[in-house]
């Protein structure tokens, strides 16, 4: 595979793009740093490529953002937060902006949607839906700011005691590059509606939509300083954010190996740490499910979003007795695929998100064979230097096997026996991770038990991979510490002060 090259000739310099938006973000010379409402170039003059996936081919040129960078970035936030210019807004106003912002993405939706497919591969219909993802986010915190409240404390009427819920102040938010602009979202908008300040460090391989975005936040009249966007390296300018005594929480999406070296880096300072990290979902389907169904939606739940999603169900537990079924079923699911360019609207998984995640998972491939794992189907692979890795299904997979027990955050499920429903608990739940567990049945009795045993933080029966704006969502075990949506993220993005005044005197 070759190392990827700018393009030369103006129509594949738009890489299939049709959105005028698109094409205009793409026909920039370079991508800037939101700092202090300005956008800037970073200091050393540094900037990386950022690639299509579906053609290795690269798509834009953004600033690399070194220590200067992101500690202007976090004075512009620091500078935003003490002086109240977004906090002492009156909450009806701070609402208005928030839905704004939302009316903004719906406005450019198709650009945005566009945008990440070309960065990340995902098809179009998986990006549309990450971008309503963020409209409704935005929507759905709009309705806080104006629903926060303290407490009053019952006490000897010559003691009046109250609580205020504050902002925590600047948030530095660390993301994820499978779905940037849902996951960009999912932080911004609540710690906006908490009234803090943000610095953002997109994920280096798809910061394309959060540029959109600082661009639509300024649009919708933003106060400066209140959110900063530092494209750059993890290593680099994700480590200085979240060392920095000047940051108060931070909140970071990604694997459980990087989610340790976080916890590490911000126990130096003490701050809130939101943690919403790796899994490896247990999907387990029994006799008695509507086995069409559970089939048709154990093959999406491992290929939806291209293989990479945190939540999605790798680890597919099968009964002994329907087996063969699902095995067959799973493998017509799969022949039926398309794999190819995802601004295709045949195609139904795209290509992964860049070259080492493609190495990475095509390593997995080669170690469940070597293990003794049986390759029983997989989708066909175009031809071309994109990305691309066929969806496959292992069977004869024990749960001890590598394929079984780590992410591999690709299209790669592992398909495992079980005998009754105890040894499926204990097998489901014999993982580092606890982000989510699935389960198949028509049992309702079967069903509570299952979502009282899985020691997880999601449960689905008879679905399978599906958030909720209002529900909170984060992972037990090694999957993460804290949870995000719903009213958790008001909690999260919050601090309870405690007023104690003596009226007597
Ligand atoms: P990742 O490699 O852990 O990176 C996540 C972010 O952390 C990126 O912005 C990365 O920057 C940055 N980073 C890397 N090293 C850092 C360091 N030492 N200090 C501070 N920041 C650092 O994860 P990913 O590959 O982007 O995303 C996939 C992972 O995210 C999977 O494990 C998936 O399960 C997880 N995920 C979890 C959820 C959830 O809600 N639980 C949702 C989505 C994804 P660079 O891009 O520059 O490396
Ligand atoms: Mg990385």
């Amino acid at each position: 595979m070759p190392t990827p090259t700018p393009t030369s000739s103006d129509a594949s310099a738009r890489h299939g793009a049709t959105e005028p938006g698109v094409i205009a973000f793409l026909g920039r010379e370079e991508n800037r740093l939101l700092i202090d409402g300005q956008w800037r170039q970073p200091r050393s003059g540094a900037r990386f490529s950022v690639v299509n996936p579906a053609s290795a081919t690269v798509l834009a040129s953004v600033a690399d953002a070194g220590e200067d960078d992101v500690n202007a970035a976090v004075a512009a936030a620091r500078g935003a937060a003490d002086d109240g210019r977004w906090s002492h807004l009156r909450p009806a106003d701070r609402a208005r902006t928030l839905n704004r912002i939302a009316d903004l993405l719906e406005r450019d939706c198709e650009l945005l949607a566009q945008l990440e497919t070309l960065n990340n591969g995902m098809t179009l219909p998986t990006t549309r839906g990450l971008v309503q993802y963020a409209i409704d986010l935005f929507r759905y915190y709009a309705g806080w700011p104006t629903k926060i409240h303290g407490a009053t404390n019952p006490n000897e009427p010559s003691l009046f005691n109250y609580t205020l819920r504050e902002p925590m102040g600047v948030v530095g938010a660390i993301l994820p590059w499978n779905g940037s602009i849902g996951a960009s979202a999912m932080k911004i908008a609540p710690a906006l509606a908490c009234g803090n300040t943000v610095v953002v460090k997109p994920a280096e391989h798809t910061p394309l939509t959060v540029l959109k975005l600082g661009e639509l936040l300024l649009e919708a009249g933003l106060p400066d300083g209140v959110v900063n966007i530092v494209t750059g390296s993890g290593p680099l300018a994700g480590q200085i954010l979240s060392s920095h005594p000047d940051v108060d929480v931070i909140a970071f999406t990604g694997s459980t190996h990087v989610g340790r070296q976080i916890q590490a880096a911000t126990a130096g300072t003490l701050k809130r740490t939101i943690l919403e990290l790796g899994g490896k979902t247990p999907n387990i389907i029994f006799p008695d499910a509507d086995i069409d169904k559970a089939v048709q939606m154990a093959t999406l739940g491992f290929t939806f979003m291209n293989g990479q999603g945190c939540a999605l169900g790798t680890r597919i537990f099968v009964h002994a007795a329907i087996h063969d079924q699902v095995v067959e079923g799973i493998g017509r699911a799969l022949q039926a695929m398309r794999v190819g360019n995802p601004l295709d609207p045949e195609t139904t998984v795209g290509p992964l998100g860049f070259r080492a995640q493609y190495d990475r998972v095509n390593a997995y491939i080669a170690d469940g064979k070597g293990a003794g794992a049986r390759l029983a189907h997989a989708a066909r692979r175009p031809e071309g230097d994109g990305y691309f890795v066929a969806p496959t299904l292992f069977t004869d997979v024990t749960n001890d096997m590598r394929i079984a027990r780590e992410e591999i955050f690709g299209p790669v499920a592992a398909l495992i026996r079980f005998e009754d429903e105890d040894d499926a608990v204990l097998q489901g739940n014999n993982s580092e991770y606890g982000l989510a567990a699935a389960v198949w049945t028509r049992d309702l009795s079967r069903a509570h038990r299952m979502a009282r045993r899985m020691n997880a933080g999601t449960i689905w029966i008879n679905m399978i991979a599906s958030l909720d704006i209002s529900c909170p969502f984060g992972g037990f075990k090694q999957s993460g510490i804290g949870s995000e949506l719903g009213p958790d993220s008001i909690l999260s993005y919050t601090r309870n002060k405690a007023v104690f005044i003596q009226c007597d005197s």
